[in-house]
């Protein structure tokens, strides 16, 4: 069964590390980009908007209000109503009580029209004679035949110049409580407008009247959604388009619509007096956008986190890796090649000697009696041995030259770029230079001496080949009486 590469476990390992950081990492980032959307979304819909809404439905219930106490006291006024009961003889007095209503309580206009004469008077004069036929009087025969004292009438257009005016129109009787004509004042909701403006600018929210048919009746300065002008449809405007289409008529209540690109929070409150919708309406982004702009933070920090974990893991597994590789291929006595890191070296070494070609030597080293020195002094102290000796052999090589613990106390080393002669005299020299060591163990001097085998590296041969003709030198040296040098020449006759 083919075994995995570590390479492929690190990569495999790499991978779910990054699944399971990126699950986590996108995981929190979206359940607290969506929490907090959420709240900022019911802040947004239960309170901001109803609180917006309240605040203008307030003012304009004081801006109806004052007029609403005003033209009271103009319709229980004796002086007004003697003088209608006396026949309205001369207009002077009239004009100039109407006069000083109008500037007394900054009215944008006082009224008086009587039923008995049908004359429209006002405070600069007599304006008109009101007739049934005429369109723009039939607010008063509805007044005169309503049952409620009063009306309230938003007249957009007509007598103030395109300035949105509030009529109180108020029901006048005499002594007798015979209807004897209808009061009142006109006033311009000019504080209404200041407000809308306020919230537009301040607080980017859209603030406007809408009516029972859908048309934008009252706006800020700048107009309805999109600029829209009063008098237009709500289904006329791009932004509307989508809401129109799930609410054909303004109904009170909380919606959330997109149009026009854009997702808004909308909340429509009936405004009794009015007769009324008051929109007011919020773009998603803004506030959304923060948090948005929060989001894609996160994600960027848990982008660079992840990699720094990344980079981190994968600089301790190739350390970790590094060392392993090192350890599996040392002998951990001697710290000298074993025979695996002895094989990946002795490959290369003989490619390269056999493509140019060069001459390389091989020597097999085998302690002598070294079962006897174990045996006399103990295993320690044949380690200890063992270490001293790999000294001394690395002591008489080159750099370049591999050396190698085969296995209990036998040793190889190749002589790169070394022919048999240079061989030998290498050999002899590590041969002498143990010979005339000692190694200090527990107050003893331990000697010990070495046979070689050698032998030269022929084209045509395997390390297995090479070996071998090393090992017959070495079992002649070890029969002809040890601690000597023996070869075995590919074609020579050396030996
Ligand atoms: P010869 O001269 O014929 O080589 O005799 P020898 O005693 O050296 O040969 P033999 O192969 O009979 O014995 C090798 C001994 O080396 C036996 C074994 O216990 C010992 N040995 C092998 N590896 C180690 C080691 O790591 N530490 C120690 N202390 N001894 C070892
Ligand atoms: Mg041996
Ligand atoms: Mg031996």
């Amino acid at each position: 069964m083919p075994l995995r590469s570590p390479l492929y476990s690190q990569r495999s390992l790499i991978l779910t590390l990054i699944a399971l950081l990126g699950a986590g990492f996108l995981a929190t980032s979206f359940l607290s980009y969506h929490a907090s959307r959420t709240s900022i979304r019911d802040s947004i819909v239960n309170t901001e908007l109803p609180l917006t809404s309240d605040t203008v439905y307030s003012e304009i219930q004081k801006d109806l209000v004052r007029p609403i106490l005003i033209s009271s006291m103009m319709s229980r006024d004796t002086f007004m109503r003697d003088w209608v009961v006396n026949g309205e003889r001369d207009p002077t007095p009239m004009t100039r009580y109407l006069n000083e209503v109008m500037t007394h309580y900054g009215a944008y206009t006082a009224f008086f029209i009587s039923d008995a004469s049908l004359t429209y008077y006002h405070a600069k004069g007599v304006l008109k004679q009101v007739k049934v036929t005429e369109p723009r009087d039939a607010w008063y025969f509805r007044v005169r035949d309503m049952k409620d004292p009063y009306e309230i009438n938003v007249d957009p257009d007509l007598a103030n110049k395109d300035n949105l005016t509030v009529f109180i129109n108020y029901k006048v009787y005499d002594y007798n409580n015979r209807f004897i004509g209808a009061a009142g004042v006109g006033l311009t909701v000019d504080a209404v407008i200041k407000l809308i403006d306020k919230y537009q600018q301040h607080y980017q929210r859209s603030v406007y009247f809408v009516d029972t048919f859908g048309r934008v009746v009252l706006t800020g300065a700048e107009g309805g959604p999109q600029g829209a002008r009063v008098g237009q449809s709500l289904s006329e405007i791009d932004s509307m388009k989508n809401l129109v289409s799930q609410l054909p008529k303004p109904h009170s209540g909380s919606y959330e619509y997109s149009g026009a690109g854009q997702g808004h929070f909308l909340n429509v409150r009936f405004i009794p007096e009015l007769n009324w919708y008051l929109f007011v309406d919020k773009l998603e982004d803004g506030d959304l956008g923060d948090i948005r702009r929060s989001l894609y933070l996160n994600l960027l920090i848990c982008l660079i986190v992840t990699l720094i974990v990344l980079a981190l893991l994968n600089r301790a597994l190739k350390r970790y890796q590094d060392k392993i590789q090192a350890q599996a291929t040392l002998d951990s006595l001697t710290e000298l090649p074993n025979r695996r890191g002895f094989d990946l070296l002795a490959a290369q070494a003989m490619q390269e000697a056999q493509r140019e070609p060069k001459p390389l030597t091989a020597l097999l080293l085998d302690l002598d009696h070294f079962k006897v020195l174990n045996d006399t002094y103990g295993h320690l102290a044949g380690d200890q041995v063992l270490i001293g000796f790999a000294r001394d052999l690395e002591s008489c090589l080159r750099q370049s030259d591999i050396v190698c613990r085969w296995g209990g106390e036998e040793f190889i080393v190749l002589l790169k770029d070394t022919d048999g002669e240079s061989g030998l005299m290498i050999a002899e020299k590590i041969r002498q230079h143990v010979a005339h060591q000692r190694y200090a163990y527990n107050g003893s001097s331990l000697h010990v001496t070495v046979s070689i085998g050698l032998t030269t590296l022929r084209v045509d041969d395997t390390l297995h080949t090479l070996l071998s003709r090393a090992d017959h030198a070495m079992y002649r040296a070890k029969q002809s009486g040890r601690n000597r040098t023996c070869s075995e020449m590919p074609q020579s006759v050396y030996g």
